[in-house]
């Protein structure tokens, strides 16, 4: 075997002599071969919201859950592979945006003549409920996503809340399954899509979905029974984001909960969800590592992604943060979260 490696190594770097070489060369080999494999790939809309609060009103702003989660993950990963649709109408600004956060989308159709997702929701005073008030699925309509070769080397996939028969055909046109999928969804596609829905749940790892939903799709009022027949339908893991009230993570064996951080201004919850679940696969995806115990780590590094969403409206907060920034809240919810017990 030491041979093989030696004769390759000096085939291709004739300065590489001794075992010593040998053994460095064949570890930055693998070094370069895992980090090339560790792509993570984001599928989701990218859209105009506009949004009511308690606290203001928007006109058309950037949203979209593809569009929060790689921002999300743009803080754990060097790079993110985006694949999603927009019309002519979507400012090129804004996908500058997104390059500058190492977020690739060259997976990102700009159909001419065409007009982006637009939804427009009303929260309520406690802001952690919300009405629909459009959904206008536009370019969504006949989008066949196409997967660019260089996304294939897929290691995580982030299917974002989108239509349940595109997220399949993703899943379907990567050549290799990736390691992990995370998906997330929400009512309306339990209204208009449930088939598709219940066949893609069946096919991924990880399933995020709040309370209302977990409590819709499952027909059950505990959350608990309601995990225990989503579980049922395929994924190994659910999570049950709860607002403000932090978020579940079951498997068959187990249960976690984190708590969201009590904070003094909520301006828009919107893109929260979605923040979560680009920083909870970001986590995973920079760490490499998929056990029950690093995802509850996953939920706190998703937590306080989220928890920057939510200070100000749209996308303001999750661009452009400082790295010590996400480290401080991070360590916010370990301080909150920690306490001492002696069991008499
Ligand atoms: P969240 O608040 O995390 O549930 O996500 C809100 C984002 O999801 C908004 O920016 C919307 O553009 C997007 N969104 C709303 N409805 C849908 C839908 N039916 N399918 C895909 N994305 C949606």
């Amino acid at each position: 075997m030491l041979f093989l490696i030696s004769y390759h190594a000096n085939l291709i770097n004739p300065s590489i002599k001794n075992t010593c070489d040998v053994v460095s060369y064949f570890y930055t080999f693998a070094a370069l071969i895992t980090h090339l494999n560790m792509s993570l790939l984001v599928v989701g809309t990218v859209a105009f919201d506009a949004i009511e609060t308690p606290f203001g009103k928007t006109d058309k702003i950037i949203g979209g859950a593809a569009t929060y989660a790689s921002l999300a993950a743009s803080y754990f990963v060097d790079q993110i592979n985006l694949v999603s649709v927009v019309g002519d109408d979507f400012p090129s600004e804004t996908i500058q945006e997104l390059n500058n956060h190492n977020i690739n989308t060259k997976g990102l159709q700009i159909k001419q003549g065409e007009k982006s997702f637009f939804w427009s929701g009303r929260y309520h005073n406690d802001m952690n409920t919300r009405d629909t008030l459009a959904t206008e699925l536009n370019v969504i309509m006949n989008f066949d996503p196409a997967i660019p070769p260089s996304y294939q080397d897929c290691t995580f996939l982030m299917l974002g809340n989108l239509m349940p028969a595109i997220q399949m055909r993703v899943i379907e046109r990567l050549v290799n399954r990736p390691k992990l999928i995370v998906m997330d969804t929400m009512n309306f596609w339990m209204e208009t899509a449930m088939d598709d829905l219940v066949k893609v749940i069946a096919m991924v790892d990880v399933l995020t979905i709040n309370d209302a939903e977990a409590r819709q799709l499952s027909g059950e009022y505990s959350l608990v029974k309601a995990a225990q027949a989503i579980l049922k339908m395929g994924p190994k893991y659910l999570i049950i984001k709860k607002g403000e009230h932090g978020a579940l993570l079951f498997n068959n064996e187990q249960v976690f909960f984190a708590p969201a951080l009590p904070l003094e201004d909520v301006f828009d919850p919107t893109g929260a969800g979605d923040t979560f679940a680009g920083g909870f696969i970001g986590y995973l995806a920079r760490t490499k590592d998929i056990s029950f115990e690093n995802m509850k780590r996953g939920i706190i590094f998703g937590s306080a992604m989220a928890s920057f969403c939510v200070e100000k409206f749209g996308t303001e907060r999750i661009i452009g943060l400082e790295q010590e920034e996400v480290e401080e809240r991070v360590q916010e919810f370990i301080d909150l979260v920690q306490f001492d017990i002696t069991l008499v």
